[in-house]
């Protein structure tokens, strides 16, 4: 687990702000659910079967002997509130969230035990063109933040009907060729057996090259409603890279399955993945309710745009108005009330209260990254004033009645850096 330091976290901001306003602009609103859930929710929404439930969750037993977890992902939770508190009697419902989730995998770059994600859910709307509303809002804001290398993979896994077919046919050509397969991928035949087509050991990967096909098993209309999912996407003039072995690691997917990737990254090179869910909602104890959603890592994004010099110059914070140095008692206690004057009137300033020499003070000022500092001695004190100097553009100083500095330093502002 990792501590996000403040020289770290104007990016974060940025993007989470840019997140923010894309999700304003396509009206979804934000939810918010506690970190922690019984762990029930997960193992019966995510499936015991997935990686997620059977060795990645943070789970432990309350006060009361409840068995308790950490949230893994953020759809259980957020399908969970929205049944408990009745909010598709309303009608369709369009969510997003943020915040940390935790999985004790290997960390390793791009992975962590808590990370952070921000995700859309878009409940009760079946037509295709939800599908394609979900994935151009995720795409637009990820091209928005300036994230390059991008790529759209799509797939189907077809209707739970369809899923059963093939699953079966799965099963039987797996089993003839449980030779040719890793352990793990042996291990998962009977639990898991779509998993297996997700597999990174290349040896397993060759096997599959004859595998029999997911697309050879769906059904006319799951084939036409993936046909409209890609014309919608070519509308929008996203690009599309057909990947018929995405499956996706979580239990509860149908039809639509995608990932956006970045060619800048390294082995985790996946920064978004969703789909649609329909069954979960009833699973989970709701009324039967089409759905689909995504999730992106934060501290993937990150990654990618830390470097990029544009992007995190872009999540730069605004520099301090004003650094107040001063000195002796009488100048001393005119600080704070001018700072809190400051504040109210939308500067930022900061104030040296160390009482150390002037010396100290000034180089303190200069690192702060200040456009201004005002200094107050003794004599600045008994006479009212400030004295005034640029730390950036090395003008004179000047000397300023403190009750005219904040209006001076609002319209200085105003007027831009000039
Ligand atoms: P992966 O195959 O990389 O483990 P996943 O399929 O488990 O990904 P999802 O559950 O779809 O991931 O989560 C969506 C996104 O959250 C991922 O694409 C990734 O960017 C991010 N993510 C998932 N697990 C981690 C982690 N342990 N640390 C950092 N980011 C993560
Ligand atoms: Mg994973």
């Amino acid at each position: 687990m990792v501590d996000l330091l403040p020289a770290q976290i104007s990016i974060w901001q940025h993007i989470e702000a840019v997140a923010r306003e894309h999700f304003r602009r396509a009206a979804v609103q934000e939810i918010r659910t506690p970190l922690l859930e019984v762990t029930e929710l997960f193992a019966r929404g995510i499936g015991e079967a997935t990686d997620v439930v059977g060795k990645e969750m943070y789970t432990f037993l309350d006060r009361g002997e409840r068995s308790c977890t950490l949230r893994p992902e953020g759809t259980a939770s957020a399908v969970r509130a929205v049944i408990e508190h009745g909010l598709l009697s309303q009608g369709p419902q369009r969510l997003w969230y943020g915040g940390p989730m935790f999985r004790y995998e290997r960390p390793q770059a791009g992975r962590q035990r808590q990370f952070h994600q921000i995700g859309l859910e878009l409940l009760g709307v079946a037509d295709a063109r939800s599908d394609v509303e979900a994935i151009a809002i995720a795409w637009d804001l990820l091209a928005d933040l300036g994230v390059g290398g991008l790529a759209l993979e799509l797939n189907t896994l077809g209707s739970p009907d369809d899923r059963i077919r093939y699953r079966e046919r799965l099963v039987a050509w797996l089993e003839a060729h449980r030779d040719g397969l890793d352990p793990d991928s042996q291990a998962r035949i009977n639990t898991n057996p779509l998993r297996v087509l997700d597999s990174k050991v290349p040896q397993t990967q060759a096997t599959l090259a004859a595998a029999p096909p997911l697309a050879a098993s769906l059904s006319a209309e799951s084939r036409a409603r993936f046909e409209q999912v890609q014309a919608g996407l070519a509308a929008l003039e996203i690009p599309v890279q057909l990947n018929p072995r995405l499956v996706r690691g979580l239990d509860y997917y149908s039809h639509t399955a995608f990932e956006i990737t970045s060619s800048q990254l390294g082995a985790q090179a996946t920064v978004c993945g969703g789909g649609r869910y329909d069954g979960l909602v009833q699973q989970l104890g709701g009324p039967p309710t089409p759905a689909i959603g995504w999730a992106l890592g934060m501290e993937r994004l990150v990654l990618l745009l830390a470097q990029m010099p544009a992007a995190a110059a872009a999540g730069a914070p605004a520099p301090l108005d004003l650094y107040v140095v001063s000195r002796g008692e009488a100048a001393e206690a005119l600080v704070l009330p001018l700072a809190r004057q400051g504040r109210a009137a939308g500067l930022a300033v900061e104030c040296d209260t160390s009482g150390a020499a002037f010396g100290k003070q000034f180089k303190r000022a200069d690192r702060s990254g200040a456009r201004f500092a005002a200094v107050i001695g003794d004599a600045e004190a008994a006479a009212a004033e400030v004295v005034l100097k640029d730390l950036r553009q090395h003008q004179a100083e000047q000397r300023l009645p403190i009750a005219a500095l904040v209006d001076w330093l609002v319209q200085q502002r105003a007027g831009g850096s000039a």
